[in-house]
């Protein structure tokens, strides 16, 4: 699992804003959000566009879908016949679904880069993006499985959005995204459980209130989550000013629950999966 975005919103964390890729074989097979800054990451990270079987979104906040946009006219330059399925939330009064997005961004006559609209009508010469609506579940769910993947996803609460998280099983491993959530409910437990690799989302710290509070989960949620679903490893990603320099705190109110390795993740960071 690289993490080619290990940043939240603010462009001052110099960090590229959400973006994880699982490679297999030395191809990059799944791609999960795609916030600012994450295309040149992906870029760097030797990966292509023509690579990935599926492409997920864990929800729709500008710090996770920006560079979609900059991913998908790179593979207009490469080699990509074969049909991108793109899986993401539903919508509500605040985010559009995916089908939503994707149409928003391509499709004519509305869609802001229409110049593309080959990319969701089909005619020739363009292979096509699949975009489809996750529909909300507060347990897991088999989403998608190709001979090599299989994709559950569970509705977490962050605020008013709907946001998916998302597990990945390949080779025989398991390993699962937080996305943004506050930690509410038991579906990420049940997602994480015996995860091989649960990357969690380090955006405020221990103490936060408010709106922070409601959109994320401090070190402690954290902990118990990853105690609780027996993850055998954690990294912490989407850092944010108001936690990074803080590592040494979050750290240790992980530690009070939780016993297994944690890693706080940078920019092109590997993670093995033994
Ligand atoms: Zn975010």
């Amino acid at each position: 699992m690289q993490v080619l975005g290990s940043g939240g919103p603010e462009s001052q964390d110099k960090r590229a804003s959400t973006n994880y890729l699982v490679w297999d074989h030395g191809s990059a097979r799944v791609v999960l959000d795609a916030g600012g800054g994450s295309a040149l990451r992906f870029g760097e990270s030797g990966a292509q566009m023509s690579q990935p079987d599926v492409f997920l979104f864990s929800h729709f906040h500008v710090d996770h879908t920006s560079d979609f946009p900059a991913l998908i006219f790179s593979s207009w330059f490469e080699d990509r016949k074969r049909p991108l399925p793109v899986y993401g939330p539903t919508g509500n009064d605040f985010m559009p679904s995916t089908a939503e997005f994707v149409h928003d961004l391509f499709a004519d006559p509305h869609g802001a880069w229409r110049y593309l609209s080959e990319l969701v009508e089909p005619r020739q010469g363009s292979y096509q993006l699949q975009p489809h609506n996750v529909a909300p579940s507060s347990t897991p769910v088999l989403i998608f499985r190709n001979a090599n993947i299989s994709l559950y996803a569970v509705t977490v609460i962050h605020g008013q959005v709907p946001a998916l998280a998302w597990r990945i099983e390949i080779g025989g491993k398991r390993i699962v995204f937080s996305g943004d959530t506050n930690g509410e409910g038991e579906g990420l437990t049940q997602l994480a459980s015996n995860a091989d690799l649960f990357v969690a989302h380090n955006a405020v710290p221990e103490g936060a209130t408010g709106v922070e509070r409601r959109l994320h989960m401090p070190p402690s949620v954290i902990g118990a989550t990853a105690a609780n679903a027996h993850v055998k490893q954690l990294v912490l990603s989407h850092r944010m000013l108001r936690t990074l320099g803080k590592e040494d705190e979050t750290r240790t109110e992980i530690k009070r629950r939780y016993s297994g390795p944690i890693q706080f993740a940078n920019d092109l960071d590997c993670f093995l999966i033994k």
